[in-house]
């Protein structure tokens, strides 16, 4: 016999932001701090697509900075601190309360955060050099 199936619901659920109600599909167990993430995901409220875009810039990080680092060519994460520094960054370029910063790392690397108010560029350049 197969395992129980689950109903698959289609629901209108308020955007935790702005009470908007957005139609989203999930399981009945689904749970409501789920249904509420599905439902910001969705609504085109300032508020929820400001969230979106904190989220799709922190990824950035991850990947360029963060335990991902490493797989996409880079030799090493940066420090936490240097981490935690350039995530509260992040909400002030989205915000456009700051436009740029740049941040020169104690082992050489160079950051570039960039926003236009909607995506933040990401720049990461660590010069290798070497003396024989
Ligand atoms: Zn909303």
């Amino acid at each position: 016999m197969e395992g129980v199936k689950r109903m698959k619901l289609s629901i209108e659920q308020a955007c935790p932001f702005c009470g908007q109600f957005i139609a989203i599909g999930i399981d009945e167990d689904t749970p409501e701090e789920e249904r509420a993430a599905q439902a910001k995901a969705k609504c085109g409220c300032p508020q929820a697509a400001r969230e979106r875009d904190i989220r799709e810039a922190m990824d950035k990080l991850e990947q360029i900075c963060g335990a991902d680092a490493v797989n996409n060519g880079f030799d090493y994460p940066l420090d936490d601190e240097t981490m935690e520094i350039c995530r509260r960054m992040i909400g002030y370029l989205i915000d456009e309360a700051v436009g740029e910063v740049q941040i020169r790392c104690v082992r050489g690397d160079r950051l570039k955060l960039k926003s236009d108010g909607k995506i933040v560029r990401i720049t990461r350049k660590c010069q290798k050099q070497m003396m024989l």
